[in-house]
């Protein structure tokens, strides 16, 4: 590691002691983009890791609301705007109990690579709350999302920050949020993304992130004489990027046999009843201790997933930090062919190193699971132009594009360290954004 690095990894770590998540993000980043930073010393004079690190501004606020029997409740949002080089602050909004400063910040620092891998001029944001929607109601919903809406939109605009949905944030808030925007603002512009399609969204966007991280797979899978057909696939979560992921890989022919809620998980040696998982999930707002009603010959185990199902795929797809080492361990004893991030840092440093140690092909999220903010920016495109394109069309580019970035990936890593995709990513995704920072002054 270079002397530079090791010293912003200590400022990092002593500015943010409070906030691990961040801390893992960031040192995953800076240690593999060292060999750049020993060939560019221009960059630490111009002090731009020092100034990568620093979000530009970051906005924490109060979201009070009426509950359904008429008591206040105050939860806590935040918007990271993390850093605006390449475009506009992007990145999705996150309603869980867990959500903080820290989370906030790991996530917005992981989303200015993405945003540059994909080649669009987006820069890297992240926001939410600690709001849990689980188990409120569609006017609960509502008054948090107006509530939350009612300070966010003096600092967000179409051409400022556009977000959109991540964890808890999906097609419903999102139509609560953009309707409070309109009504504040009285523009009808494209400040958000995911919305619904009768007012703006984009068709393909839903499925976006799921699709586009098999696109990804399955152009690694290529690059290495290897194909998606007939692979077993283990799937962390039941969401968004889950389902949308299993679909897609199913249609090249894989099985998917397990899948998970943060209760318990399933195990479908037949492979998952897709149907059921959409009615439990997306219908029923239920668990996925449910699917036995649906499929009783599958096996439903309470707790957490600990990879122990035997497959050549594993997609993590839930979120941060679900796949520790010893999950990585017995994912190679039972000869994983490749590990695949939907979600966000969903794997540990150690269990990632042991992982490509053991020869496992190894997809980071920030990467891999690009797809959805790509399609989020061709659906500003669509909004500015008052244009909507078709589904085909969009999925087209969408594997265009991470085709594209497997390519970007795999070219860094070919020249800094062979099949090691993480420092392809971390390469890739810094440069361009190194460039951008250099020729705009120190700002
Ligand atoms: P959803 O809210 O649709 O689904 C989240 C899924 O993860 C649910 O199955 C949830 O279960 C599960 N989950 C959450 N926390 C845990 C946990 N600690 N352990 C086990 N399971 C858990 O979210 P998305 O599918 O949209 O997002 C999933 C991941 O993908 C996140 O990391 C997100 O940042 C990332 N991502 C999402 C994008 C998008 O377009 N949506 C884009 C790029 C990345 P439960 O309901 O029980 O909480």
């Amino acid at each position: 590691m270079s002397d530079y690095v090791a010293r912003v990894l200590d400022i990092i770590k002593a500015r943010n002691a409070n906030e691990p998540e961040f801390i893992q993000a960031a040192t995953e980043v800076l240690e593999s983009i060292a060999p750049v930073l020993d060939a560019h010393p221009e960059y630490e004079a111009a002090g731009l890791l020092e100034r990568l690190v620093e979000p530009e501004r970051q906005i924490m606020f109060r979201v009070p609301w009426v509950d359904d029997n008429g008591n206040v409740q105050v939860n806590r949002g935040f918007r990271v705007q993390f850093n605006s080089a390449i475009g506009p602050y992007k990145g999705g909004c996150r309603f869980h109990p867990s959500v903080y400063l820290g989370i906030m910040k790991f996530l917005a620092f992981e989303q200015i690579f993405k945003n540059s891998l994909t080649s669009l001029p987006i820069g890297g944001a992240k926001g939410g709350s600690d709001f849990d929607p689980k188990g409120k109601s569609d006017r609960e919903v509502m008054a948090f999302c107006q509530s939350f809406m009612t300070e966010l939109s003096r600092h967000i605009g179409a051409d400022t920050d556009v977000p959109a949905g991540d964890i808890g944030v999906g097609a419903r808030e999102i139509g609560y949020l953009f309707g409070q925007y309109k009504r504040l603002k009285n523009i009808y512009e494209g400040v958000l993304t995911g919305k619904g399609l009768s007012y703006g969204g984009s068709l393909g966007r839903t499925q976006a992130t799921g699709y586009g991280l098999i696109y990804f797979t399955d152009a690694m899978f290529k690059a290495n004489g290897l194909s998606l057909e007939g692979k077993i696939c283990s799937i962390h979560g039941n969401g968004n990027v889950a389902y949308y992921a299993a679909e897609k890989v199913m249609s090249y022919g894989a099985k998917v046999v397990t899948m998970c809620d943060s209760t318990g998980w399933v195990y479908d040696p037949e492979g998952i009843d897709l149907d059921a998982v959409y009615e439990i999930r997306f219908v029923k707002r239920a668990r996925m201790s449910e699917y036995t009603n649906y499929r009783p010959n599958a096996e439903y185990h309470e707790g957490r997933y600990d990879w122990s199902v035997k497959c050549d795929i594993a997609l993590p797809c839930a979120s941060q930090n679900t796949l520790v080492l010893e999950d990585a361990e017995r994912l190679v004893k039972n000869g994983v062919i490749a590990v695949c991030e939907g979600a966000n840092m969903p794997t540990t440093l150690e269990a990632t190193e042991y992982l490509i140690k053991n020869g496992v092909l190894f997809a980071p999220g920030k990467a891999a699971n690009a797809g959805g903010v790509a399609t989020s920016a061709l659906e500003m495109s669509q909004n500015s132009q008052r244009l909507s394109w078709s589904f085909e069309e969009v999925d087209a580019k969408l594997k265009g594009i991470m085709e594209n970035i497997f390519e970007q990936v795999k070219k860094a890593s070919d020249e800094y360290e062979p099949k090691n995709y993480v420092v392809g990513a971390n390469i890739a995704g810094f440069l361009k954004i190194a460039d951008a920072m250099m020729a705009q002054g120190i700002v």
